[in-house]
Order: C-alpha cells, then sequence, then structure tokens
C-alpha cells in the first residue's frame, strides 16, 4: 500500500501536490490515466510504450516506481515547499537552497597567491581564510564577510 509523505507546495502558483511512497494501487489499476492524473503526460507515453513493448508485464512493475517518478516530477515543476508532513523525506530537496562556504580555496581573496588547500592563514598576507564563525549566532561566514550573514554582527577576524 502507498504511505502518504507529505504535501509540497508550489511557491510560484499556489498549487499543492499530495507525495505518497510504495507501491502505488491507483497507478495498478488505472495505469496511463493515473499518469495523466498527476499531470506528468510525458511518463504518460513513456509508460504506454514500455508497456506495449513488454506485453503488459511491465504494468506490474511501474507502480513500484510511480510515486517516485510523481514526486521527482513535482521537484522538477517547481514544488519544493513542505507544507505538510515529515521533513526528513524531503531533506535531500531542502539540501540544494544551502549555500555551502566551505568552497576549498584555489587562490587568496585578499592578495590573490596561489593556495595549497588545507591551510588556516594566507601564507603571504597571513590572513584568515577559514569560514568565519559569528561570536553571536555562531553561524559560519564567508571569509570576505565583514558582517555575519545571518544576523549582522560584526565580524572580528
Ligand atoms: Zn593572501
Ligand atoms: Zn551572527
Amino acid at each position: 500500500m502507498s504511505q502518504y509523505v507529505g504535501k509540497l507546495k508550489n511557491s510560484k502558483t499556489g498549487e499543492d501536490v499530495e507525495i505518497y511512497q510504495g507501491f502505488s494501487w491507483p497507478c495498478l489499476f488505472f495505469g496511463v490515466l493515473w499518469f495523466l492524473a498527476k499531470g506528468m503526460i510525458l511518463w504518460a507515453v513513456i509508460s504506454f510504450i514500455i508497456v506495449l513493448v513488454t506485453g503488459g508485464i511491465a504494468w506490474l512493475f511501474l507502480p513500484f516506481f510511480s510515486n517516485n517518478l510523481h514526486y521527482q516530477a513535482a521537484i522538477k515543476g517547481g514544488f519544493t515547499e513542505v507544507i505538510e508532513g515529515d521533513d526528513q523525506m524531503f531533506e535531500d530537496t531542502k539540501d540544494l537552497n544551502i549555500q555551502s562556504v566551505n568552497v576549498s580555496l584555489e587562490s587568496c581573496p585578499f592578495c590573490n597567491s596561489n593556495i595549497h588547500g588545507g591551510v588556516k592563514f594566507c601564507p603571504k598576507c597571513g590572513k584568515l581564510l577559514e569560514p568565519i564563525r559569528c561570536s553571536n549566532c555562531n553561524s559560519s561566514n564567508p571569509i570576505t564577510n565583514e558582517f555575519c550573514q545571518n544576523c549582522g554582527n560584526q565580524l572580528k577576524v
């Protein structure tokens, strides 16, 4: 049986979509219509062709993947905001929005001299090259920041 995971919202259009995981009985019963109902025209066509080619056998396997396909299609369609359900399930989509500040540097952003990774201070100008931790909110900031991007606190190097 499919398990209800939660709802995703499209912040541009305001639409929401329910996400399930596991074997999809509705997909097994309604076939191509299931994909059409979910707005997955491309997959409706693809699945129809696969089923034709395999003489109908693929239809027994597609419901195992259809919920996952639906989830992927929703993400591609701009549904990103979780409005209901288990946050853990959507963890991988959230990660895309988090900017990594721990980029390994190849040159010093202050004096432009070449650096061989993993050094804490620039050997040429002596500036700190590690992400700066804010003394106020403890968040990590890019080394070129003068103020904390999270709370606005002045960063001391
Ligand atoms: Zn430098
Ligand atoms: Zn801060």
